[in-house]
């Protein structure tokens, strides 16, 4: 076999569901030479990553660290770390993420009860009062933001209904660090997992984790051990404080490029990265709405940072997405599971929550979809977006 030839990919605008454009600052952080996993050194920008994380997590958490996996890893880790075989655990199912809660729970081996909303929906805090007053479950998970339907789950009431039943609440927010608020101390979250790919502006392979002293407690009180030697947070956090026993070789390069990801959120200001967010997703939406391009997910409850829209009738998914791609080299997500084939999403997180990304889309999409035969006034959707900036 001939040796490939130099890598060389075509330039791409990552605006689907993640992973997202990496900032420029964190590529370049990744080029820095190796350190040994147990240099000083290296040991110190572990503490570093450590702190920042708390701070972006809104927590006081000690057991908060990135694994070094993706997010599913995170999800896995957190179902096997708090569960035990026939433990009830209550999953709250909005879309596919949700789905896959239930599935490892399963696996797990916890006697799941499943909680459904229709696709594009969110919980109500009473339907999730009926099901725990029944079942009594110790863990409660959901997604924060649904990324298969760009649905925003409301949760800083929900911890502290959890703890009126003495149930865990775990949290899926992969999609949502970094773009939206999340506050595990102020909102009594026990458990939560996020990934490095879609709000932090980093390439994927870390999983950021945090459980609270309660979960802590939960865990040491296992009588079985976790049944993943890899995921085993007991294992784990030993490597990560002053024991520094070791479990396994930190990805070296991945956690400078969180430690610069976390910097930048840092440096911006939550509240302003939040801001952000709103802004340019006001922006696009006012432009995908004038396309007539019409969200999936329920009025009040869109995330700014994953715009799910539905695919015009008659208009052919794949056709349009290879468009954007090969004439605009930008990606755009389709639809998972239920909405396969009826959805395009489109992601503005971290890095790519600007001004520059919501016009290239719009003026983009706009051709694909009159080369597809859809109606669309010609510059309405970016004249909207630019309407919608002037107003802001
Ligand atoms: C992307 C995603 C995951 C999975 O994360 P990976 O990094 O792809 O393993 C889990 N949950 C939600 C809500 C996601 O959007």
């Amino acid at each position: 076999m001939p040796i490939p030839g130099q890598l060389n990919p075509s330039p791409r605008l990552l605006l689907g569901p993640g992973p997202s454009d990496v900032h420029p600052r964190v590529l370049t952080a990744m080029a820095t030479p190796l350190l040994g996993h147990l240099d000083p050194q290296f040991l110190a920008m572990m503490n570093e990553t450590q702190e920042m994380l708390r701070e972006v997590l809104v927590t006081r958490n000690s057991l908060t660290l990135p694994i070094s996996a993706t997010g599913m890893a995170g999800m896995e880790a957190c179902m096997v770390n708090l569960l035990e075989p026939g433990d009830k655990i209550v999953v709250c199912v909005a879309g596919f993420f949700g789905t896959r809660q239930v599935e490892i729970a399963g696996r797990a081996g916890a006697a799941t009860t499943r909680l459904d909303v229709p696709w594009g929906t969110v919980f109500d805090l009473n339907q999730i009062r009926e099901t725990l007053t029944k079942v009594r479950p110790k863990v409660l998970s959901i997604v924060h933001a649904e990324t298969s339907t760009g649905a925003w789950q409301p949760i800083d009431q929900l911890g502290k209904l959890c703890h009126e039943f003495d149930t865990l609440l775990l949290v899926d927010a992969v999609t949502s660090l970094g773009c939206v608020p999340v506050k595990l101390d102020e909102w009594g979250i026990d458990a939560v997992y996020s990934c490095t790919q879609k709000g932090l502006g980093c390439p994927p392979g870390l999983s950021p984790l945090s459980f609270s002293p309660h979960a802590v407690e939960a865990i040491n009180k296992r009588k079985t051990k976790v049944q993943s030697w890899y995921l085993d947070m007991t294992m784990v956090q030993h490597y990560w404080d002053a024991d520094r026993f070791y479990h396994h070789t930190a990805p070296i390069t991945m956690i400078y490029a969180i430690r610069e990801g976390l910097r930048l959120v840092l440096e911006e200001g939550l509240e302003a990265r939040w801001a952000r967010h709103l802004k340019h997703h006001r922006a696009l939406k006012a432009g995908l709405n004038a396309m007539g391009l019409e969200y999936s997910a329920a009025e009040g409850h869109q995330l700014p940072q994953l715009n799910a829209v539905k695919i015009p009738a008659g208009v052919d998914d794949l056709t349009v997405r290879k468009k954007l791609l090969n004439d605009f080299g930008i990606e755009i997500g389709g639809g998972l599971g239920d909405f396969k084939g009826q959805v395009w999403r489109i992601g503005l997180m971290g890095h790519n929550s600007r001004a520059g990304c919501v016009f290239q889309v719009l003026a983009a999409l706009e051709q694909c979809l009159m080369s597809a035969g859809c109606k669309v006034t010609p510059g309405a959707g970016v004249a909207a977006a630019n309407q919608a900036y002037a107003a802001a």
